[in-house]
């Protein structure tokens, strides 16, 4: 029997759910009856936590009914996760709980983190020999957080298919497992009417937060760059980048080398890739550097339009008349930077 502490902080688990169905409390109740006030506070904190700690937040669960207000707002903030109608923020919100969850489980014993991974599906190998337990090979690939060198696999022990992960690696990747989860969980839902009446300001709130936030970042001048000119291609490998996509290696590369090109530097480029929910700095500036050639590598030239096509990273359906012209993104951009100065010179 999983203690209600355990059910508390991890309310995605079997049993925490269980608790709440066997409950019994309606949507309408947990949204209108005082008994669960509580549960609502909480879950706008959840909320609210997202955009400015990038996790939903620990509270103190000293008492029983402090855990079960904790857990009752789990599927409350979701619904208002929803309601905001927002997928980056729904991004956001899904790496924020896969976060909270990260950062509880690195504190709890390995049997226990063990039993997490059952509920994920992963197929686990420990014996009271091995220090660190070990995931099968191709459920590594599957869920390994990154490309950083750190997750290359040639860095891993494999025996038998089964790479030896340390613990905090494992909880990483249960994180990586949990975001994605919640994500396509909350993306099949639409916003609750009445969701949307008990925190209509609440709601709208938020949604003019979000909007004051990517204003912030469009007006940003981010130096020597003009977002606007950018080809299609590389608008959406940098969309997809912001909004915490997975993007190939090869299209960061082209974005990277390609912003190199113009003479951005680092920090500049840095703070194009931070608008990512899931934006980790040490890992980027690695990354960066290393296509800058900052790293003892070569540095390299962007890739043209015939390898973008090749790659698949050349958007047919939303190619333009400049397109058609050129053969290169960066004489793309060159020729659009060159009318629009024509233009203003007018
Ligand atoms: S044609 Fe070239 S510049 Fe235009 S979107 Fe495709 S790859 Fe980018």
């Amino acid at each position: 029997m999983t203690s209600l502490r355990v059910c508390a902080t991890y309310p995605f688990l079997n049993e925490a759910k269980h608790y709440v169905q066997k409950e019994g409390a309606t949507v309408h109740e947990l949204l209108t009856d005082p008994l669960f006030e509580q549960a609502r506070i909480i879950a706008l904190e959840r909320i609210e936590n997202v955009m400015s700690k990038r996790d939903v937040g620990n509270r103190v669960l000293s008492t029983d009914a402090d855990k079960i207000m904790e857990l009752f707002s789990y599927p409350l903030a979701r619904m208002i996760a929803v309601s905001i109608n927002d997928d980056y923020f729904l991004r956001s919100y899904a790496l924020a709980e896969a976060v909270h969850m990260y950062q509880n489980l690195l504190k709890e014993p390995l049997p226990f983190i063990l039993q997490v991974t059952k509920e994920f599906n992963l197929t686990i190998l420990h014996s009271d020999e091995q220090e660190d337990p070990s995931l099968y090979f191709t459920q590594y690939l599957a869920h390994a957080p990154t490309r950083h060198k750190h997750w290359k696999m040639v860095n891993r022990s494999m025996a038998n298919g089964f790479i030896s992960l340390p613990k905090k690696d494992l909880v990483r990747i249960l994180q990586e497992i949990l975001r994605k989860r919640i994500h396509q969980e909350l993306m099949a839902r639409s916003p609750h009417r009445e969701v949307l009446s008990v925190f209509t300001n609440e709601i709208s709130r938020m949604q003019h937060a979000i909007l004051i936030q990517r204003k912030k970042h469009e007006a940003e001048p981010i130096g020597k760059l003009d977002i606007t000119l950018l080809p299609p291609c590389l608008k959406q490998i940098l969309t997809l980048i912001q909004s915490g996509e997975n993007v190939s290696h090869i299209g960061r590369f082209a974005l990277v080398a390609f912003l190199n090109s113009l003479n951005l530097s680092t920090e500049n480029i840095l703070t194009l890739f931070s608008k990512a929910p899931d934006f980790d700095e040490e890992r980027t500036r690695y990354q960066i550097e290393h296509i800058l050639g900052k790293t003892g590598a070569t540095s390299y030239k962007p890739p043209g339009c015939e390898k973008l096509k090749t790659y698949g990273l050349c958007p047919s359906e939303e190619i333009d008349d400049i397109c058609r012209r050129v053969y290169h993104p960066t004489s793309y951009y060159r020729y659009k930077w060159k009318q629009q100065k024509k233009k203003t010179a007018k």
